[in-house]
């Protein structure tokens, strides 16, 4: 994809603070951080969103995101680690290649859930789960 700025990171084409790259993935420091340390995985190859993706693609990312886990937590010393992803407008993607957020995380850092969380009754789980089981 000639005009995706994520192919143009993993090409070396734009800038990046690289920190990890390996056959299959590129891991980069982003540049609109939560905080500091937060990096971004991604696939050399184009693919918009999981959907997409090669499925050893992902594979390749979440060990890479693993790897970049343990390297926030060694080097920053950071009480805890946030591995996220986004998948269209709806689920905040705003860059369309694939890719693994990483979000070195410490105690009262103020980084909050997206998410606010409900509540489910049992009946409701049941249904939904049998629907996700396609039953
Ligand atoms: P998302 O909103 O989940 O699609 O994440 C896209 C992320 O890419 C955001 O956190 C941006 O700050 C980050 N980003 C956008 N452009 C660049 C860039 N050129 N280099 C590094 N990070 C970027
Ligand atoms: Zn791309």
């Amino acid at each position: 994809m000639s005009d995706c700025i994520f192919c143009g990171i993993a090409a070396g084409a734009m800038p990046a603070e690289r920190v990890h790259e390996d056959e299959r993935t590129v891991a980069f420091l982003d540049i609109f951080p939560a905080c500091d340390g937060h990096l971004l995985v991604i696939p050399r190859a184009h693919a918009d969103n999981v959907h997409a993706a090669d499925p050893a693609d992902v594979a390749a990312c979440a060990q890479t995101a693993k790897l970049m886990a343990g390297r926030v937590s060694g080097a920053l010393g950071s009480d805890g680690v946030t591995i996220t992803q986004a998948n269209g407008g709806a689920a905040g993607q705003t860059v369309f290649h694939y890719h693994v957020h990483v979000i070195p995380r410490f105690d009262g850092d103020g980084v909050l859930r997206p998410w606010t969380p409900g509540e489910a009754s049992p009946e409701e789980l049941a249904r939904m789960g049998a629907l996700l089981r396609g039953e």
